[in-house]
């Protein structure tokens, strides 16, 4: 937890000698507390004060990094309980769990599903992280690692016996693998592995949060830094409960020892695929680091990926596209002339409606901020006058022969107020939700 100004000011020097800039130690104290100050500033301030401030700094939950290169994953780092708070961080990594027991060609097939998938949404490239490899013998194992590695896929080496988990260590190279040795096994003594090759390494303990902490101390100690907790959820309430409790832990009682990231399995929690989803979808939204999968299902994969999209988007910064005109299928200048703000959703929503009639249209995207129509509206950041001032400066008058607009019909009531901004054009007012662009395209062309 984050130290107040006076519990800073106990630990400075005291004598005001303002040569940090500031005029007292107190004022100091207050900047350092709002992070708007340095501890350097000042040159009088002892070790001891300087390692209990660090320490203290220090996030509540540890960042941890598994895979390298552009699907490099950072999880933990996270400083709030509630998203209103602040903002969600680090997204968690998903990951599909592959089985010793697949055949070699069974084995490429779910590593290159997992590598060759992307999509795209709202301008964002989206995709899944890795995968989890269980393992039997050390060469078969290592062999599944350097296939999955080579892909550029982040790793967990699911596996318990040490020699089994070295081969797979080694074979990961430099990637940063995660070891999972399985909820009740002896951490402690696979740290000095995990250590040798920079890996980091899961503690488990079965729904006994004290246990965890103890364990997480012991790993600690034998010289693991870099911690995944496994709590041990057996069901529906364990996920919900556990990790909820872990967050709180953490940020707000500083509970440094169950400090880190959470691992969950969803499919040893389920008996359905829909069920899998949903607890992933659970765990995404609360409070997961890494959530590994037992099925590659793409319409649930993309759903799971578009929910930890929403959730890990900073809500005091809204997705945006630039303002300006956008052309839609090489529109020609008799094409109808469309007009939404900025936010990212609200442009791909409109856009692809448009795409997707197979019509061609100017679409004009005025600055709204990042807010979507009604929230602009709202807050008077997409009103007559912005949308006027956007038809002035992108210049479409001269890339069109005539002179409509369609407003979004959610903002129907802005069209007397727009026409008066743009004397001589004539403001149509378009569907109130993106999905009927289509036929409302095929409606203005029979006309
Ligand atoms: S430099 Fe240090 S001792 Fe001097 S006023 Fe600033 S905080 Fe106080």
């Amino acid at each position: 937890m984050a130290l107040s100004g006076i519990q800073i000011y106990k630990v400075l020097p005291q004598t005001n000698c303002k040569e940090c800039g500031v005029a007292t130690c107190l004022a100091f104290a207050m900047k350092l507390a709002a992070r708007q100050a340095e501890l350097s500033a000042c040159p009088y301030v002892s070790d001891e004060a300087k390692a209990m401030l660090d320490t203290a700094a220090a996030p509540p939950i540890r960042l941890i990094t598994l895979g390298a290169g552009d699907r490099k994953l950072e999880v933990g780092n996270e400083t709030v309980v509630y998203r209103h708070e602040k903002t969600f961080v680090h997204q968690p990594g998903l990951f599909l769990r592959l089985p010793a027991s697949l055949s070699d060609a069974d084995f490429a097939a779910g590593v290159d599903k997992v590598a060759g998938y992307t999509v795209e949404r709202v301008g964002q490239m989206l995709r899944t992280d890795g995968v989890a490899i269980e393992g039997a013998s050390a060469d078969a194992f290592a062999a599944r690692v350097k296939q999955a590695v080579d892909k550029g896929l982040a790793v967990i080496l699911l596996a318990s016996d040490p020699a089994v988990i070295e081969a797979g260590l080694a074979a990961a190279g430099n990637t940063k693998p995660l070891i999972y040795a399985g909820a009740g096994a002896d951490s402690a003594a696979l740290a000095p592995l995990a250590k040798k090759y920079s890996a980091s390494l899961t503690v488990g303990a079965a729904g006994d949060l004290e246990a965890l902490a103890a364990a997480t101390e012991k790993a600690v100690a034998a010289g693991a830094e870099d911690l995944v907790l496994d709590p041990g959820m057996t069901g529906w309430a364990d996920a919900l409960a556990l990790p909820a409790q872990l967050r709180r832990a953490a940020i707000k009682k500083n509970f440094k020892q169950l400090g880190y990231p959470i691992i969950a399995f969803p499919g040893s929690l389920s008996d359905s695929a829909e069920e899998e989803a949903m607890l992933a979808s659970l765990l995404i939204g609360k409070y997961a680091g890494l959530i590994v999968l037992d099925r590659f299902d793409q319409a649930v994969v993309y759903s799971l990926l578009a929910l930890r999209q929403n959730i890990y988007t900073d809500p005091q910064k809204p997705i945006q596209v630039s303002p300006g005109l956008y052309e839609i299928g090489e529109p020609e200048p008799g094409s109808p002339l469309l007009v939404t703000t900025n936010f990212s959703l609200t442009y791909f929503s409109v856009a692809g409606e448009v795409e997707g009639s197979g019509r061609k249209a100017w679409l004009l995207v005025a600055d709204s901020e990042g807010l979507s129509v009604l929230t602009a509206w709202a807050a008077g950041k997409f009103d007559a006058e912005a949308i006027a001032k956007a038809v002035k400066t992108t210049g479409v008058a001269e890339k069109i022969n005539h002179k409509s607009i369609v407003l979004p019909g959610a903002v129907a009531g802005l069209s007397g107020e727009l026409e008066e901004e743009l004397p001589g054009w004539k403001v149509l007012v378009g569907p109130r939700e993106s999905i009927g662009i289509p036929s409302y395209l095929k409606l203005l062309a029979s006309q």
